[in-house]
């Protein structure tokens, strides 16, 4: 297929996957499959004898699609946990997000919810449409991995009645910009999302497993669990049989989960907060060491769901109280506000370069010194191409301003000759 191919063979091609597994259901002539590659990430494979050039998968892919809607909605800040002391403990957080799926299929809020399942016996989880309580519960805890999507979107047009969908950021971006001209739109009722920093690899798990026992095999994830911040639950096999071992969550994340095993394209997301889900959920650790059990923080956007949120609380299936203030807020997920302020910056910075800009940047933004230097550092660097020979100086300050004088210089010796 030629360079003209409206398919995602160029993502893919140019590292900007970010693995969300979806296009394979947006593609109805079945010309996408997926392989796990070197890196433990899903990979997208297109049969160029099946693929028509619709440009269907393109227009929805989140690698290239970057979130339009970028207006602040109103929103509310909750954070609390379940009452059954089970789920409290052995849930990602504090299991606000299982209770919620229960709560909307017990009281017919919506008929079907989706939830990721490890039953399936394969290492990658699996995204799954049901209505079953059992299963949403066992269900519960975040999958630290690429998660399968096989069928999602025809079973969700095949099932009657409505759904709501529970997914990572950038599949929920996709989704909504799938679902907006078709008739299924109709049947989502809720859009909730998990916070996200990025993706791990597959890879992270096994690189684990092999720190404890080089020939063990491993055979099953249980990712949080036991508490806050709680631990990794890795079920192996090797020469005495089948053996489970833990590690503590936080320790693991610092040993590679997410320093060395991480998604490229994460680096470049800009919405880890699903701006445009109903709410979304991640750890409290805005309560820092006082919480054991865990807590899952709550924003919410839509006041169905905050309406929900309180009837469940009334009905004590949960423990919710409001907050905490947005100066907590601001402190405690830095990291993820960095991420989109560094996008929205670098966007102002464009814009006053007359550049094109990915997305229109309204006066709410305005430029930070802090920002604008690592644009200007990052265009500088990126102009370097041709001297890279000169990079390992770089760290010294004064060698850079040289080499910006030299530049200089050459520039003008050029254009003095240029003149000649
Ligand atoms: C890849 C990833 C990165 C995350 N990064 C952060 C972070 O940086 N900061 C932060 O505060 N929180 C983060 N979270 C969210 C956090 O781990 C919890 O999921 C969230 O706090 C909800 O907790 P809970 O106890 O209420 O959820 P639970 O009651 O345990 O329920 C979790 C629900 O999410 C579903 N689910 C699990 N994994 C996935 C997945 N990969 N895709 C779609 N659905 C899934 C489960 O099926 C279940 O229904 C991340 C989650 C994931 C999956
Ligand atoms: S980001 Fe998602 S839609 Fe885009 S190529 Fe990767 S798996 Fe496919
Ligand atoms: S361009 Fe159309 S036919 Fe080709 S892979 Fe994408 S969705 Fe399928
Ligand atoms: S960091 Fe962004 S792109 Fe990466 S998995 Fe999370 S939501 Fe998707």
């Amino acid at each position: 297929m030629s360079d003209k191919s409206r398919n995602i063979k160029n993502v893919v091609k140019f590292h900007l996957c970010c693995s969300c597994g979806l296009c394979s259901n947006y593609c109805r002539h079945h010309a996408i499959t997926y392989r796990i590659n070197a890196l433990g990430f899903y990979e997208p494979i297109i049969d160029d004898k099946k693929c028509i050039n619709c440009g269907i998968c393109l227009k929805s892919c989140p690698g290239i699609n970057d979130l339009k809607d970028y207006t602040n909605k109103e929103s509310r800040y909750f954070y609390g946990y379940s009452t059954d002391d089970e789920m409290h403990l052995n849930a990602s957080s504090g299991g606000i997000v299982t209770e919620l799926l229960c709560y909307l299929i017990s009281n017919k809020i919506v008929d079907y919810v989706t939830c990721v399942t490890t039953r399936t016996g394969e290492q990658l989880p699996m995204q799954i449409v049901t209505n079953d309580i059992e299963i949403i519960k066992e269900c519960r805890t975040s999958k630290y991995c690429p998660v399968q999507w096989k069928g999602i979107i025809e079973k969700i047009e095949q099932v009657e009645g409505s759904i709501a969908i529970v997914a990572l950021p950038c599949q929920i971006n996709s989704l909504k910009n799938y679902f907006k001209k078709r008739k299924v739109s109709k049947k989502i009722k809720f859009f909730f999302s998990l916070m996200c920093n990025h993706m791990p690899s597959l890879k992270a798990a096994e690189y684990i497993v092999k720190g404890y026992n080089k020939k063990a095999v491993l055979k099953k994830v249980i990712n949080r669990g036991g508490g806050f911040p709680g631990y990794m639950t890795y079920e192996i096999q090797d020469s005495g049989g089948s053996v489970c071992f833990r590690t503590p969550f936080r320790k693991i994340w610092a040993a590679g989960y997410g320093r060395y095993f991480k998604n490229r394209r994460c680096i470049l997301c800009n919405d880890p907060f699903a701006k445009s889900a109903d709410a979304t959920f991640g750890d409290s650790y805005f309560l820092q060491n006082t919480d054991k059990k865990g807590t899952t923080f709550c924003i919410v956007r839509n006041l169905k769901v905050t309406d929900i949120l309180m009837a469940m609380q009334k009905g004590r299936c949960i423990e919710l109280q409001e907050g905490p203030d947005e100066k907590a807020i601001r402190k405690t997920y830095e990291v993820l506000f960095d991420r989109e302020m560094t996008f929205l910056q670098k966007n102002k910075c464009l814009q006053i370069l007359h550049q094109k800009t990915i997305v229109p940047i309204n006066s709410f933004v305005k430029l930070d010194f802090r920002y604008a230097c690592h644009f200007y550092k990052d265009m500088f660097i990126a102009q370097l191409g041709k001297y890279q020979w000169l990079w390992p100086y770089l760290s010294e300050k004064n060698k850079l301003m040289n080499l910006i004088i030299i530049n200089k210089n050459e520039r003008s010796q050029n254009h003095s000759r240029n003149r000649l």
